[in-house]
Order: structure tokens, then sequence, then C-alpha cells
């Protein structure tokens, strides 16, 4: 077996130990003669591992006692027409930081529900990078404020939430959570895809105050009301358990590691070894994002044309370095180094590009 590199933008890399511990145990569960995946979502042997999942979400994250952590299904675009479903009741509006195709996408379907402003959008720049505090445009009356935490495609990231006053803060965070401590107490909620950071796809991940979550519309189908989720321990319906199955095995995996403290030592080490390989030769390696807004998760970058983006991630994937292709409406280079991307896997990328420009000056 050779298990490559793997830099997909997501579903993307997961840790070797979790996978192997999923194989182990795939046919017969802890003694239950069954997978997990066989288990009923009311069982006991379930309800542990679904409980403990929960558990390990909030003791990493640090998420305070005035907030709940919920999994849900739909993905992060289910939520981004959940949030204003919930909470763009008639006469308010919400305000929307656009930085990149996923918060364009998050505020298109809340138009389709509710009324919207822009209040502040990096689009003129080409999303070069994330905005400035002085950009803002925020209505103090609005219901929430939506942001996009790193725009896995733009390979840009906020380095400190926004000041948004009262207003509560909700944030996209799929291609970043779980990557560095942050302090939850700033956010009325926290949403996340799983399969970035946090495990595979079909789970979504929602961390949000137990008073803005019940603030709720009451006059909306029950399954998309966050209020029926957050009374259930997301167990109203029928949850995807082996998908949390799994999101328990990462956690417990971060928490043996060292917790957030030392994932985000990690990231900060592969982000420096890959930017300072891009800076060393500018000549050759172009990054298009601002130096205070480089994604610590999504490292993007061009070749001195077009034909050799396309040979280096061919060569690239010859020799076991997976994924590297640029978002197709946006090309070049797009290195995802999430949680489970090692510092030696990235040092092998950086390797492999010193040696290609050597080899293929234009
Ligand atoms: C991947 C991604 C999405 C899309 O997630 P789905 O689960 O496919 O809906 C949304 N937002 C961000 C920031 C992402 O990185």
């Amino acid at each position: 077996m050779t298990r490559v590199s793997n830099f997909t933008a997501g579903p993307a890399a997961l840790p070797l130990a979790v996978l192997e511990q999923a194989r182990d145990e795939l046919l017969d569960f802890e003694g239950s003669g069954m997978s997990i995946m066989e288990n009923s979502h009311r069982s006991k042997t379930y309800e542990r591992v679904h409980d403990e999942a929960l558990a390990l979400m909030r003791e990493l994250m640090g998420v305070p006692s005035s907030h709940q952590v919920l999994f849900l299904q739909g993905g992060a675009r289910g939520q981004f027409a959940m949030v204003p479903l919930n909470f763009l009741s008639s006469g308010k509006s919400a305000d929307y930081l656009l930085t990149g195709v996923w918060s364009e996408g998050a505020f298109e379907e809340a138009q389709t529900l509710g009324k919207v402003r822009t209040a502040g959008s990096t689009k003129g720049v080409g999303y070069t990078r994330v905005l400035r505090q002085e950009e803002l445009e925020l209505d103090a009356g609005a219901a929430y404020v939506h942001m996009t935490t790193n725009n896995t495609i733009y390979g840009t990231q906020w380095r400190s939430e926004p000041e948004v006053g009262g207003v509560p803060l909700v944030a996209d965070a799929s291609s970043d959570i779980l990557s560095r401590r942050i302090d939850v107490s700033k956010y009325a909620m926290i949403y996340a895809g799983a399969q970035k950071n946090i495990g595979p796809s079909g789970v979504v991940v929602v961390i949000a105050r137990e008073d803005f979550l019940s603030s709720g519309r009451k006059d909306i189908p029950q399954v998309w009301r966050y209020a029926t989720h957050a009374k259930a321990n997301s167990l109203w319906h029928t949850p995807p358990t082996f998908a949390i199955y799994l999101v328990r095995g990462v956690l417990r995996w971060v928490k043996s590691v060292g917790g957030l403290a030392q994932i985000e030592r990690w990231n900060d080490e592969k982000a420096a070894l890959l930017y300072s390989t891009i800076d060393a030769d500018p000549e050759y390696w172009r990054c298009p994002v601002e130096r205070e807004s480089r994604s610590k998760m999504n490292v993007v970058w061009r070749l001195p044309s077009e034909a050799l983006d396309e040979k280096f991630v061919k060569e690239a994937t010859a020799a076991g370095l997976v994924g590297l292709k640029g978002y197709r409406t946006v090309g070049g280079i797009r290195a995802s180094i999430y949680n489970a991307v090692s510092v030696a896997d990235v040092a092998r990328l950086c390797d492999f590009m010193k040696a290609f420009a050597a080899a293929n000056r234009p």
C-alpha cells in the first residue's frame, strides 16, 4: 500500500490512525457483533460515540456553556439557507461580508429568503485579501453579520474576528475550523462542513449561542429549525452515524497529539514552509494573495505560465503529491494543508517545487 501526500481541498486527507482504527473495528464495533453503521442510532453503543464526539468538540474548541454543539446534515450550503431561514425574520435585514465564492453563495441563498445587505466586499480586488475593519459598513440593527473565516478557493483567511458591535456574528468556518485556537464566545454561530478538517463529508458541525438558537423562527418545518436539533441532542432524526463516528476518531486524534495548541503550531510551521518556498523564488512562483490575508489552510500560487501550471500538477501527481490543481474557475495551483496533512508532506512538496523550478525555467 502506498499512501499519497494529499493536498485535496475537500473531502480531504484524514489522519491515518483514524482510518486504521475504522478498518480494524469495521465488522465488529466494540464487541457488538456488527459495524457501527449497523447499530441503531438509539442504541447505547451509538449514543456513547455520539456524546463523546459532541463532548470532544466542546472540549477541544473551549466552547463556553452559553453555546451548544450540533451535528446536522445538508453540508455547509445547507447552512447558507438554514441561517436566513431561521434568523431573517420580517423587518430586519442581514449583513454579509463578501470575501470569495463561498460567501457569495451564502449571500445569494439569503437573498431568496429575505432582506440582505453587502457590508463589505473585496471582489473589486479579485478577492486577493479579506476585509479591513475600516471598510465595513455595518448596520447596527442587522439580524446578524455573516462572514467566511477562510476562503478555500482564493486562499485568504481572517486573522481575527471583525468588530461587529452587538450584532450576532455568524461564521462559515468550513475550511479552518479546528485549525487554531479561537474565542468561540465572539460568535453567535460557527458552522462547518466536516469534510475539510473534522472528518468525512455528510455531517455539519454547528456551534451556537443558546439564546440565538432559540430566537429562530417557529413557523418553518421542524427539520429546518435549529431549536429542534438542539433540544434533541442532534438525535431528532437519524444522524449520519458513520460520519460522526469518524469525527469522533479525528477529535480523539487531535486531543492525543496535544489539542489545538499543537495543531496550530504544526499549521503555522506548514504554512511558513510553503510560503517561504514561494517567496524565495519570486521570479518563478507568484502568490496573488496579500501577505496579511494569506491562508494557513489553502495556499494558492501560480507558475510563469499556464502550461507550466499544468505540467507541475501532472508531475507532482506522478510523484505522489496529489490534489494540487487550483479551483476550476480560478486556475493555478492550490495546496490545501489541513490538519491531517503533515509537516513532512509539506516538506516533500517544497522539495519537489525547488527541483521542478530548477528543471523548468522558461
Ligand atoms: C467547502 C466549503 C463549502 C461547501 O461545503 P458543502 O458541504 O459542499 O456545502 C462552503 N463554505 C466553505 C468555506 C467551504 O470551504
